[in-house]
């Protein structure tokens, strides 16, 4: 879709921190994170939230939301993780082409610390991306399933 930043991340035409990619789904980085690991599971194709996705796609982007998910909470020790979709600008949607937020939490917090956001770094980036490159293999197996 035209002017769209998740279409054009997807097709390659806007820059983005990739931590997966196929033909149906992009894991990136929020360029705004609430806390270091904020990622953004985002269907390659153009639907306005979660309810206009078709199924299929539904349940990839949420297979490999709960995949990161486990990476964070099994793998990595993070005592907590909030997985999330906006539909709608009622319920805080910013950006309107269907993503799922993977938000570990290091620190607690819950709720409360929602709205804190960042800019990424890039040295954060790089961080996020070495921290979960050795665990991409519980992707590719809940993908896969
Ligand atoms: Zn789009």
């Amino acid at each position: 879709m035209e002017g769209c930043i998740f279409c054009r991340i997807a097709r390659g035409d806007a820059p983005a921190y990739f931590v997966y990619r196929d033909s149906d789904i992009s894991v990136i980085l929020d360029i705004y994170p609430v806390e270091k690991g904020h990622l953004l599971v985002i269907s390659n194709e153009h639907y306005e939230s979660i309810h206009d996705a078709p199924p299929s796609i539904v349940s990839k982007v949420f297979r490999a939301a709960a995949a990161l998910a486990r990476i964070y909470r099994v793998r990595l020790r993070a005592p907590g993780v909030n997985v999330l979709v906006n539909s709608g600008r009622a319920a805080g949607q910013e950006v309107f082409h269907f993503h799922v937020h993977v938000l570990p939490r290091w620190r607690g917090g819950g709720w409360r610390t929602l709205i804190h956001r960042h800019r990424l770094g890039e040295d954060e980036a790089r961080e996020v991306l070495g921290m979960l490159e050795p665990h991409l293999d519980v992707l590719r197996e809940y993908l896969e399933r």
